[in-house]
C-alpha cells in the first residue's frame, strides 16, 4: 500500500504536497520496511511493475482527492527506482498514467536520487530531459550522498534538492553537519533550485533550516507517512489549525 508523507513551505508552513512511500505488509512477516524490500524487488526484477502500480495508484488516489476538494493543487512526489529511470518504456508508461488518471504533470513530482543519477550520467540527463519534456517536476533525492559531479548537475535540467536526511537529522548538534545542509542550499539556490528538507524532527531544526533559507520541510515534526484516509483528516485538521491562526477581521 501507499502512505503519504506532507511537505511543508518553510516560510508559511502550510502543506505544499506529500511524498507516496511503499509499505508492505506480509502475513508472515509483518510490516516490512521499504529499506528491507526495494534492493529484494530491484535485484529480481520486480520492481518494475511494482513501481508502475506506484506511479498509477498514487496518482489515482491524488485525483480522487481532488475530486472531493481535499488536495486541490497540492503535489504529489513518487519515487522513481534506478530500473525505472533505465526503463525504455517509462516515459510512454507515465504519459498512459497522466491522460489516465487526469493527474496534471505540473502537480507531480518525480524523485531520483543522486546516486542513481551519477551512475550513467549522460542517459540520465537525457532521461530526465524527456521526463521534464511531459510537463512534470524533478528532483534529487538523497542530495549529498551520491558524489555528485557539479560538471554533470548544473546540466540536468532538474527543479528541486532534497538535502539527505543523515545531514538534517544532526544538524543542531553537528556543526559540520549544519555546514553541509547550509552548503547545498546555497548550491541549490545558485543554480536556480528549490532545497527541500528531509528527516526534521522537531521544532528547532525547522526553525533553523527556515532562517538558512531552506523553501521545505519535510519530517516527524509535521507529520509520519500516513495512510490515505489519515491523510485526508490531516489535510482538514492543518487547513482548521491555519484558519485559526489568522487574526480576526
Ligand atoms: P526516501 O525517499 O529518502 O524517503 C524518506 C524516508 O525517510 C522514508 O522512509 C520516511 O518515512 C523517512 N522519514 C521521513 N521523515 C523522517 C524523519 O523526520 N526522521 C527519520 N528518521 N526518518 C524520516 P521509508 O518510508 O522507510 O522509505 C525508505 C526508502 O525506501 C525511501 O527513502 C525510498 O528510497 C524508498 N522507497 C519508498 N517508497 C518507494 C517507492 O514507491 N519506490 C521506490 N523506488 N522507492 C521507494
Ligand atoms: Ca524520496
Ligand atoms: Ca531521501
Amino acid at each position: 500500500s501507499l502512505h503519504y508523507q506532507p511537505r511543508l513551505n518553510a516560510r508559511t508552513r502550510k502543506v505544499q504536497g506529500a511524498e507516496a512511500l511503499l509499505r508492505w505488509k506480509n502475513p508472515l512477516l509483518g510490516q516490512v520496511p521499504p529499506g528491507e524490500f526495494i534492493h529484494v524487488a530491484e535485484e529480481s526484477g520486480l520492481i518494475k511493475p511494482i513501481g508502475a502500480w506506484v506511479l498509477r495508484e498514487a496518482c489515482r488516489n491524488w485525483m480522487a482527492l481532488e475530486a472531493q476538494g481535499v488536495c486541490k493543487g497540492l503535489e504529489l512526489s513518487v519515487n522513481l527506482s534506478v530500473a525505472q529511470l533505465a526503463d525504455p518504456e517509462l516515459v510512454d508508461e507515465l504519459i498512459a498514467v497522466l491522460r489516465d488518471t487526469r493527474m496534471p504533470p505540473a502537480q507531480l513530482e518525480l524523485e531520483l536520487t543522486e546516486s542513481h543519477l551519477m551512475d550513467n550520467p549522460v542517459a540520465a540527463q537525457q532521461k530526465v530531459a524527456a521526463l521534464k519534456a511531459l510537463g512534470v517536476k524533478v528532483a534529487i533525492d538523497d542530495f549529498g550522498t551520491g558524489y555528485s559531479s557539479l560538471a554533470y548537475l548544473k546540466r540536468f535540467d532538474i527543479d528541486k534538492l532534497k538535502v539527505d536526511q543523515s545531514f538534517v537529522l544532526g544538524m543542531l548538534e553537528d556543526s559540520a553537519d549544519a555546514a553541509i545542509v547550509h552548503a547545498v542550499i546555497a548550491l541549490g539556490h545558485t543554480l536556480g533550485l528549490k532545497v527541500v528538507a528531509e528527516g526534521v524532527e522537531n521544532l528547532p531544526t525547522a526553525q533553523t533550516l527556515t532562517a538558512l533559507g531552506c523553501d521545505e520541510l519535510q519530517g516527524y515534526c509535521f507529520s509520519r507517512p500516513i495512510p490515505l484516509a489519515e491523510w485526508v483528516s490531516y489535510l482538514r485538521s492543518h487547513a482548521l489549525r491555519k484558519d485559526r491562526r489568522r487574526p480576526p477581521l
